[in-house]
């Protein structure tokens, strides 16, 4: 993917406006419990600081729907900020002119939560322009936040010249890796819960890949569509004729579906709960289908074989539930063998699939893992991100 770099830009004496992400998550008593998105903003925080660079900091925290909500400041950041960068960081209720003057070559400045203003979430030029008026250039570094147009992560880049910070760039050159130029065959796994909530994604998958498996609660409004029996399992019966639709589409797109031959069954939908392998019509009563069978596993593990590049959204079965984790487990931990040997470029992201593959300890052996939400299922869906739109050439 063509577009603007942080090493694009000139930084020495300049005051640059970096949109970041620290809606860390917090314990009751405040402290950060997961510093990852803190930590991801460091490395272009310290190369503006080591250009002789101003740094201002914008970011939302939580959602204070427009309205300043003292326990949704953004002041906590300050301390744990200073002690990952070793260096003093400066922070201010509101971004004004004497406020930027004060500011030296090399410093760091937080400024309070964007979201305070509903200006920011309504994607107002007129807060933009305010934001662009104090500063030289923008960087945006905050990916999980660019399928949004807001003020302080896309209109801004619309008025000052916009480059990408460090993390942005990594999860951009990654993800464009996986569906933008991918070394084919290309794979896709696809799980989690319902197909009503992946419809976008699912219908623009089968148009760019070669292989897709469905797994998870969503299979089984598939293999209802294709007339088997799922018993009481989760299954969206409404969508039969989406699914049949999507079904249809690839196989236009010589796009080879895998949904699962067997399956592992329980009446309850718990932890350890009484369970049993069987194929897929023997579902009865009140079975519930709430993970993929060795089969299944068997099948994704020889079309990862067959692969180049993989692509992974949602876990394959209910993977908070021993043991129902297995096949999510099973295949996770193949995809990261064969990334570990080089047979395979593998990208993961959205919900809950980072708890999924880092409950298999496979998270660490896969090529990229993407922390953003949002922002990578629109992504998965082709749908263009504006805070991506502003960093193109
Ligand atoms: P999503 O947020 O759409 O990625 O869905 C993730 C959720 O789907 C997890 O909480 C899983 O427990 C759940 N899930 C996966 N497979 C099944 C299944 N067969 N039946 C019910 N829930 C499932």
């Amino acid at each position: 993917m063509d577009f603007r770099r942080l090493e694009d830009a000139k930084l020495k004496g300049k005051t640059a406006l970096v949109r970041v992400d620290f809606n860390v998550p917090r314990t009751k008593d405040g402290a950060i419990s997961d510093d990852t998105r803190l930590q991801a903003a460091v490395p272009t925080i310290k190369a503006l600081q080591k250009a002789g660079a101003k740094t201002i900091l914008l970011s939302h925290y939580g959602r204070p729907k427009g309205v300043p909500d003292p326990a949704l400041s953004l002041r906590f950041i300050v301390g744990p900020l200073a002690n990952a960068l070793e260096s003093e960081v400066l922070f201010t209720e509101k971004l004004t002119e004497p406020v930027v003057e004060m500011l030296k070559d090399g410093e760091v400045m937080v400024i309070e939560n964007t979201r305070f203003a509903k200006a920011e979430t309504d994607g107002s030029r007129e807060m933009a322009e305010y934001l662009a008026a104090h500063g030289d250039i923008f960087i945006m570094d905050a990916f999980s936040a660019a399928h949004r147009n807001h003020a302080s992560s896309a209109v801004i880049g619309e008025i000052l010249p916009a480059y990408a910070g460090l993390a942005m760039e990594r999860e951009l050159d990654h993800i464009s890796q996986a569906l933008e130029k991918p070394k084919a065959p290309v794979m896709g796994v696809v799980g989690g819960a319902k197909v009503s909530t992946k419809i976008d994604l699912l219908k623009n998958l089968v148009s760019k890949l070669d292989i897709l498996a469905i797994g998870g609660g969503m299979a089984n409004t598939f293999l209802y569509a294709q007339g088997h029996n799922v018993a009481a399992s989760l299954c969206e019966k409404d969508l039969k004729d989406t699914a049949l639709e999507i079904m249809k589409n690839a196989k236009k797109a010589k796009c080879k579906i895998l949904l699962p031959v067997d399956v592992v069954v329980a009446k309850e939908f718990a932890a350890n709960a009484k369970h049993r392998q069987c194929g897929l019509d023997d579902a009865k009563g009140k079975d519930m289908i709430l993970d993929c069978g060795t089969e299944t596993v068997r099948q994704l593990m020889d079309a990862m074989d067959s692969a180049k590049t993989l692509i992974w959204n949602g876990p394959l079965g209910a993977f908070e539930l021993t043991p129902f984790d297995t096949s999510t487990v099973e295949a996770a931990k193949y995809a990261a063998k064969l990334t570990k040997a080089g047979k395979l470029v593998s990208v993961a992201g959205g919900g809950d699939t980072v708890a999924a593959l880092k409950h298999a300890g496979a998270a660490d052996d896969f090529t990229f893992i993407s922390t953003a939400g949002g922002a990578f299922l629109e992504w998965m869906e082709g749908k263009p991100l504006p805070g991506v739109e502003i960093l193109k050439k």
